[in-house]
């Protein structure tokens, strides 16, 4: 079967379904829905962004209590009684109640990092649980009943082949929201939350924010379900919405494959249908009943998990042959380019930078400048402290002491995203790709200051014009690192050097007038390092600014205008390269260090 078909008959099954199964089943499938809706957030969530979250029952709780409380109440505060008795209502009121409270999680525990933030959020899933079941206006342990059926278009949905319809209708359209909102600028800053965040922030993207987005998205996706839940089963009451459902939802997002948005459905799946033949079964097998379906399960995932650490969902595309589609470049207007400064004017001085780790004095009173149309080479032996000194000026790290002024603003104390919206962009040392990424994607977050579509019209789709723009100016930047033979393959399967040329090509998709390189030549051959070099005096012909790390002497001799030579921290010699070549500390430190 055509894999381009598979979605069309996964619908049209899901079209059929109820008129082919028993209500048991339709049931089943209901719940199976239900839940596919909450791990969708959840892949969103962990998967993507690689934030554990504990909670996502709570705010699914959220969902179905305030529906249930404000169409139920005989007496409502006057504030909400305007609210009272349309599920619409509910679930209006549900999703403001649910975005505020978030909000308000996600900032306290967003911050919190490494196994705090699982801490955290089982903290406030607790909390949320305990609330439920101990105010008296949401019913006690006993919960709320009597909740209305929804009705549509003047349709009482009473039964659960109604409702299936309504349900599945949601769980499509979360999934193409989510997948939707992964393939657009604000897409890739997601991606790059989970182990890319100081790429991210040194591409200008507001990580913080990414982080709370997708947090409030998965929220809301919960307290859909709950909204929904809450009207199928027409009562409430604590338990489903306990941190056990947590985790049994992380389980499905994890299971069905936790950065894939189909996995969470097949999750969602796999798990509800595998408890319920475990209950019907085991108590039969066993001749008793008890918790041992929760036993037997809770070894069953790790099995699973320990055999296939991605999930079922990569295995089950493996199975179907991929689809061969022709990836190609959108055909889009160019991208609007800031004039760059005079050639001459000084882009970025450091004064006096020191940068101590602890005890150790990675910079001593470094003082350097880079020009607009130079290239400016910082050379010196391993561990003298040139990477140190571009994370001072870049942002990434913070000088200990001194200052550095970018186009004549102080900015020592800024965060790189900012200094890169100043037109400051580099690469780093230690190649920082998102190695499942396609080139042309890694590329493409360099670009991320030069859109403004947010997430709202990147989840509609809305924003493709200038998504285009955006992947076409990625495209010419790889063109022009002579990477295009490789636009399509992932980041992580290109030669370290092409990985150091495509930073490059990421670098300057922000259109930056200076520009930073951390060794950019290191693991290039002879030929490439000949055209790097090449476009490297094109960029300074255009008037921009290029700070480099190089070790290859021959390599910086032959490019740059200027040298400063570091050792043990401190600068040992500037000048022109000849005069450099010349200098005795300068030979001393490089025949007496270990290069
Ligand atoms: P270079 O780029 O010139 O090879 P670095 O700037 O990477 O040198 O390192 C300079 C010195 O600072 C080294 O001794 C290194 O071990 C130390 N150093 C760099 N980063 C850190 C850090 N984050 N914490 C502690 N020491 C560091
Ligand atoms: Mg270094």
């Amino acid at each position: 079967m055509s894999p381009r078909i598979l979605l069309p008959v996964f619908v049209l099954s899901l079209l059929l379904a109820p008129q082919l199964v028993s209500e048991f089943h339709v049931t089943l499938l209901n719940y199976i829905g239900l839940y596919s809706i909450v791990a969708i957030g959840l892949v969103l969530l962990t998967g993507v962004g690689g934030l554990m979250s504990f909670g996502q029952a709570a705010f699914v709780g959220l969902g179905g209590y305030a529906t249930a409380y404000l169409t139920t109440a005989t007496s409502l505060p006057v504030w909400i009684a305007s609210l009272g008795g349309s599920p619409w209502l509910g679930l209006l009121a549900g999703v403001v109640l649910t975005a505020a409270v978030a909000l308000l999680l996600g900032l306290l525990t967003l911050r919190l990092s490494g196994h705090y933030l699982p801490l955290g959020t089982i903290a406030w899933s607790i909390s949320l649980y305990f609330l439920f079941g101990n105010l008296e206006f949401l019913g006690g342990h006993t919960g709320i009943s009597g909740i209305p059926a929804l009705s549509m278009f003047g349709l009482p949905m009473k039964d659960a082949r109604n409702f299936y319809y309504l349900i599945w209708v949601v769980v499509l359209l979360a999934a193409w929201l989510t997948i939707n909102l992964l393939d657009s600028r604000e897409g890739r800053a997601i991606r790059a939350l989970k182990g890319g965040v100081v790429m991210a922030e040194a591409m200008g993207v507001d990580t913080a924010r990414s982080k709370v987005v997708i947090f409030l998205i998965a929220a809301l996706f919960g307290c859909v379900s709950g909204w929904l839940y809450a009207h199928l089963q027409r009562f409430v009451n604590p338990t489903p919405f306990s941190l056990n459902m947590s985790i049994e939802y992380l389980f499905m997002a994890v299971l069905g494959g936790a950065a894939h948005v189909w996995g969470a459905v097949l999750g969602a799946g796999v798990i509800t249908v595998l408890k319920q033949w475990l209950q019907d079964w085991l108590p039969r097998l066993l001749g008793a009943s008890g918790n041992f379906e929760m036993i037997v399960f809770g070894v069953l995932m790790i099995f699973v998990l320990q055999r296939a650490r991605d999930g079922l969902w990569p295995i089950l595309c493996r199975l179907v042959p991929q689809r061969a589609i022709a990836r190609s470049v959108p055909v889009a207007d160019v991208l609007p380019r800031k004039s760059l400064p005079e050639a001459g004017e000084v882009l970025l001085e450091a004064r006096h930078v020191v940068k101590r780790f602890g005890g150790l004095v990675a910079n001593n009173n470094m003082n350097l400048n880079v020009k607009a149309g130079e290239i400016m080479a910082l050379i010196g032996p391993n561990g003298a402290g040139k990477s140190t000194m571009f994370n001072c000026v870049s942002g990434v790290d913070r000088a200990t002491e001194g200052e550095v002024l970018f186009r004549g603003r102080p900015v020592t104390e800024l965060d790189s995203r900012e200094i890169a919206k100043l037109g400051m962009s580099r690469t780093f040392q230690h190649v920082r790709l998102l190695p499942t990424m396609t080139v042309l994607e890694n590329a493409a977050i360099g670009a991320h200051l030069r859109g403004s579509r947010g997430v709202l019209p990147a989840m509609l789709h809305l924003e493709r014009a200038e998504e285009n723009r955006l992947l076409a100016e990625a495209a010419r930047q790889v063109e022009r690192v002579g990477l295009k033979s490789s636009m399509f393959e992932a980041a992580g399967s290109l030669a370290l050097g092409q990985q150091r040329t495509l930073e490059i090509a990421r670098a300057l998709c922000a259109d930056p007038c200076l520009l930073l390189l951390d060794e950019p030549a290191a693991g290039l051959r002879y030929m490439e390092k000949q055209a790097l070099a090449e476009l490297l005096r094109k960029l300074r012909g255009e008037g921009m600014g290029i700070l480099l790390v190089e070790h290859d002497m021959d390599f910086v001799m032959g490019l740059a205008d200027r040298v400063v030579v570091m050792e043990f921290g401190e600068k040992i010699a500037e000048g022109l390269p000849e005069g450099v070549q010349r200098n005795p500390a300068v030979i001393e430190a490089y025949l007496g260090g270990v290069d």
